[in-house]
This record gives structure tokens, C-alpha cells and sequence, in this order.
């Protein structure tokens, strides 16, 4: 007996869901932090990253520490290798470790000095500047309208399709609002095609204006093989920067 499940066994509430998070962590790939809306208004996720101006490459926003003379960074794995070295601001008499008082004049005035255990500099905590010289960011927030489909069958019978519901009240007019078609095949493989409304709308043409698309009615069936009209939008997460 062959106990293996698949996409198919999921309800389709769970099905939903099940969509989002693959597109969640697929857009976690792209350096994205997706956040979840508490009430669901026709947004899925909101997603939000932080980028180089100037090259585009992901920002770290925490500062880093950094040698002021030989340049090592601590900030990572490298914490416990500073030196916490103590200078007494009365005798300039240099210690290392939890001391309280000087060792040489007794003075309580002691200094921290975190210091590097490759050449003795000082460690600084800096703001964090891109590896291409640059030191500003840019913050991106999109939000995101989640479809999920699983190849359609027909008295048993696989028809080689996806069908993506898509209603008047989803033509959110925002340019940074996008969809994400989540479409599932036979061997449980995702597959994304990620556009702008815009897109979708230029796509849609004439049947945007389609009686059945203003009933609700619409739904778009499209091969499984090559995604039909849909294909441009395959894996194009470059739209969303
Ligand atoms: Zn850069
Ligand atoms: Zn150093
Ligand atoms: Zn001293």
C-alpha cells in the first residue's frame, strides 16, 4: 500500500494557506521579511527589506564592530575574542579583565577599552556601509495577493491545468501591490508567476471588461505546461524591487 501524500490530500482552506507559506519562504530567498495582516483585506503578506541604494544588495541595519586599525570584524562569531582591557584615567596603566581599581595607582577611574586580539586596536561598533562603498539604504514594502492552484482534473482525469479565480475587488490600484500565483503540479512542485496589477490588467485586455469578470465568474484556465498567456510572469521576483 502506498501510504504517500501529496498537495492533493490538503483541504482547500489548508490548500490556501499552504500557498502562502511556499510563497513566504520563496520570497525569503529574495531577502524578503514577510509579515502576515491580522485581518484579511485582500492582502495576504506584506514583505519589506532593506537595500543598498546604490548596488541593490541587502542591508544589514545593525551596526557592526570593527578594529579601528587592522579592520576585523567581531560582529559575528568573533564576540568572545575581544579583549576587555581596562586603562586607568589617573596613570594611563593598562589591565586586562573585570578589574575594579588600578592596580598601580588604585585609582576607581578606569576606562573600557575593547580591544582587537590580532593587533591591540580599539573596537568600535560603526554603522553598517555596503561592501560597494555605499552608506545609504533604501526601506521597500510591497504587498502581496496570493492565488493557489492545483492542476485541474476531470472525472479523474488530469486536464493539465491550473485555474486562478480573480474578482474586480482584487484590482487593488497600487504600484506596490502585486499578486503571486502559487501553482502546484503533479509531483507536488511549486511553481510562481508574480505580476503587478498592472500586468495582469494588460494581460486581461478586452475580458477585464467581461460580464462574467464582473459577476465574479472569471477564472482563468491556463496549461500546466507552459502557463499559457501567464508564462512571462514565471519566477519574476525582480518585479517586486
Ligand atoms: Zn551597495
Ligand atoms: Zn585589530
Ligand atoms: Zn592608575
Amino acid at each position: 500500500m502506498n501510504n504517500k501524500r501529496t498537495t492533493t490530500d490538503l483541504s482547500a482552506r489548508h490548500f490556501s494557506r499552504y500557498g502562502e507559506f511556499l510563497v513566504s519562504f520563496e520570497l525569503s530567498k529574495y531577502g524578503w521579511n514577510v509579515y502576515n495582516p491580522v485581518y484579511d483585506e485582500y492582502i495576504d503578506l506584506i514583505i519589506h527589506k532593506h537595500v543598498c541604494e546604490d548596488c541593490g544588495k541587502n542591508w544589514n541595519l545593525t551596526p557592526v564592530l570593527v578594529c579601528k586599525k587592522c579592520g576585523k570584524d567581531f560582529s559575528k562569531t568573533q564576540k568572545n575574542k575581544i579583549i576587555a582591557k581596562k586603562i586607568c584615567a589617573n596613570c594611563k596603566y593598562e589591565m586586562v579583565g573585570n578589574k575594579r581599581k588600578c592596580e598601580k595607582c588604585g585609582s576607581k577611574n578606569l576606562i573600557n577599552r575593547p580591544t582587537c586580539d590580532i593587533c591591540g586596536g580599539e573596537i568600535e561598533m560603526i554603522d553598517h556601509s555596503c561592501k560597494c562603498g555605499s552608506k545609504n539604504y533604501v526601506t521597500k514594502f510591497r504587498t502581496i495577493q496570493v492565488k493557489s492552484s492545483r492542476i485541474e482534473y476531470k472525472n479523474g482525469k488530469s486536464k493539465n491545468t491550473y485555474a486562478v479565480d480573480m474578482k474586480p475587488r482584487d484590482l487593488i490600484k497600487d504600484k506596490y501591490h502585486f499578486y503571486i500565483w502559487c501553482l502546484i503540479d503533479d509531483d507536488d512542485k511549486p511553481h510562481f508567476l508574480v505580476m503587478s496589477v498592472n500586468d495582469f490588467k494588460r494581460v486581461m485586455g478586452d475580458s477585464l471588461k467581461g460580464i462574467s469578470f464582473f459577476k465574479d465568474q472569471d477564472r482563468q484556465h491556463f496549461s500546466a505546461r507552459d502557463f499559457g498567456k501567464w508564462k512571462e510572469f514565471l519566477n519574476e521576483f525582480d518585479k517586486l524591487e
